[in-house]
C-alpha cells in the first residue's frame, strides 16, 4: 500500500491517495479546494487507476474539488446518504460559503461496515456520526490504519458547534474507533497523523467536552 497526503484550502485539508502497489488501482479520499491538480499529477505520475472517491463528509473543505476531479477520472463518488444533501447542493449545511462551489451527485452510499475493494486493499466504512450525521472513517485492517476525516484528530476532535454536528451521537462514535487495535495509525482531515493508543482518551471524551 502507499499512502500519500496532500493538504490544501485555505483550512490546509488532508486529501489522501490510497494506492494499492501491486495493482496500481488507487483511491482519493476528500478533494479540498486547490487539490484536484496536484492530485491528477501525482495519478498520472503513478499510472495509477483510480476506482472511487470517497468522501469522509460533505463540509465545504472536504468536497470543493470533487467535480473537477471527477471530470479528469472514471472514478466513482461516495459519500454517507445523511451529508449526500450537501455534496449535491454545497450551501444546504449552512456553513458560509467563501466561493461559489459545483454539487455533484454521489454515485452511491456508504453504509456503516461496508467494506469497498480497491485493487488487493479491503477498506472497512464506519459510519461515525457527530461532526456531521454522515461523517465516515475508512478503516484498513491489514494495513492497520484509519482515515478518519474531522471525527478524530491529533490530541483533539472534529467541531461539534456547527449547524449540522449532533453532538449527542459523537461520544458513541469516539467508542467505537477507540475499540480499535493501539497500533492502528490514524490519518485526520487537517494536521498530522497519531496513533489509536495515543487517543484512547476519546472513549471518555464526553467528560472533556460536554
Ligand atoms: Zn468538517
Ligand atoms: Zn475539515
Amino acid at each position: 500500500m502507499i499512502l500519500e497526503v496532500f493538504s490544501s484550502g485555505p483550512l490546509e485539508t488532508n486529501a489522501y491517495l490510497l494506492v494499492c502497489d501491486v495493482t496500481k488501482r488507487a483511491a482519493v479520499i476528500d478533494v479540498p479546494p486547490e487539490s484536484a491538480d496536484v492530485l491528477l499529477e501525482r495519478i498520472k505520475e503513478l499510472s495509477l487507476s483510480v476506482d472511487a472517491i470517497l468522501l469522509t463528509h460533505s463540509h465545504w473543505d472536504h468536497i470543493a474539488e470533487v467535480s473537477e476531479l471527477k471530470k479528469h477520472l472514471k472514478a466513482l463518488i461516495y459519500i454517507h446518504k445523511e451529508d449526500a444533501g450537501n455534496l449535491e447542493s454545497p450551501d444546504s449545511d449552512k456553513l458560509p460559503l467563501f466561493f461559489p462551489l459545483r454539487g455533484i451527485k454521489p454515485d452511491g452510499y456508504l453504509t456503516d461496515g461496508q467494506e469497498l475493494t480497491i485493487g488487493k486493499l479491503v477498506i472497512t466504512v464506519i459510519h461515525t456520526p457527530g461532526h456531521s450525521p454522515g461523517s465516515v472513517c475508512f478503516y484498513l485492517l491489514s494495513e492497520r490504519i484509519l482515515i478518519s476525516g474531522d471525527t478524530l484528530f491529533r490530541g483533539t476532535i472534529g467541531n461539534l458547534s456547527l449547524p449540522t454536528a449532533r453532538p449527542a451521537l459523537m461520544w458513541d462514535s469516539l467508542k467505537k474507533l477507540a475499540a480499535l487495535p493501539a497500533m492502528t495509525k490514524v490519518y485526520p482531515g487537517h494536521g498530522n497523523s497519531t496513533t489509536i493508543g495515543a487517543e484512547r482518551w476519546i472513549a471518555q471524551a464526553q467528560g472533556r467536552f460536554s
